[in-house]
């Protein structure tokens, strides 16, 4: 199967899914958002994906992403989803212009270098961001400590005029099991003490959460936002070091 064929499979996937949650919740159903992840694939192959009407794509690496970005059309909606290190912040704001969302907020010092380099770089809009939750609790995993979140998220909403808090995300247990049940009750207290100490509502707050391997699981429990890859562009091969 070509791309644009896996990538359709996926949206039927996507919407059966998000059809039963509505169903099981008996209210309207709630769009789920599908970012491509495109990480070490070749620009043709997203173009094809483009081609196909499709508009977000995920990248994990700041080099990969500003090389890439000029190279496809303007209404690109990126979501950064890989690990952002202070040095890089000015690299991606300034490479990436259609920058959608940056989902890996993982400290009060990021939140605040990103907001900076942002204002400086557009003061006229704001960049919408999540925060990366390390919701299984490993060690060697990215993401903020689920008790700091609110505290994170408040500092985002109340004093980073450049950035927009779209809500949070999680990459979850490292089985892939599509059994994550726990990982998303984490993420979903998390997003409650969020809201309640911004004072918004919990419906206005995002999850991003499900890779290939669970993503029809993850919306079945809530997810907006799902971040498949291998599903859509085939298998990843990693040039040998
Ligand atoms: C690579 C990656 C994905 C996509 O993984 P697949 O298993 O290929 O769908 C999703 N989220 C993050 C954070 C990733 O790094």
């Amino acid at each position: 199967m070509g791309i644009a064929e896996q990538l359709r499979a996926v949206q039927d996937k996507v919407q059966t899914a998000a059809a039963t949650r509505a169903a099981a919740l008996k209210s309207a159903e709630a769009p789920v958002r599908l970012v491509a992840v495109s990480k070490t694939k070749p620009v043709e192959d997203l173009k094809e994906a483009y081609d196909a009407g499709h508009r977000h794509f995920g990248e994990n690496y700041v080099q990969e992403i500003v090389d890439k970005s000029p190279q496809l059309p303007a209404d690109v909606q990126w979501h950064f989803i890989g690990h952002l290190q202070g040095n890089k912040v000015g690299m991606l704001v300034k490479g990436c212009p259609g920058l959608a969302c940056l989902e890996t907020i993982d400290s009060e010092k990021l939140a605040r270098a990103v907001d900076k380099a942002w204002k400086a770089q557009y003061p006229d809009r704001r960049l919408r961001v999540m925060v990366q939750v390390n919701s299984s609790g490993e060690e060697s995993k990215n993401g903020v400590e689920p008790s700091e979140v609110a505290e994170l998220c408040k500092v985002i909403a109340k004093e980073c005029e450049g950035l927009e808090l779209g809500g949070l995300m999680t990459i979850g247990a490292p089985d892939y099991s599509g059994c994550r049940t726990e990982d998303f009750e984490s993420l979903m207290k998390c997003r409650e003490e969020a809201a309640a100490a911004i004072g918004c509502g919990v419906e206005s707050l995002e999850l991003s959460m499900g890779m290939s391997a669970d993503y029809e699981n993850a919306i079945r429990e809530g997810s907006t936002s799902v971040r498949v890859g291998s599903s859509i562009f085939g298998a990843r091969h990693y040039p040998p070091k």
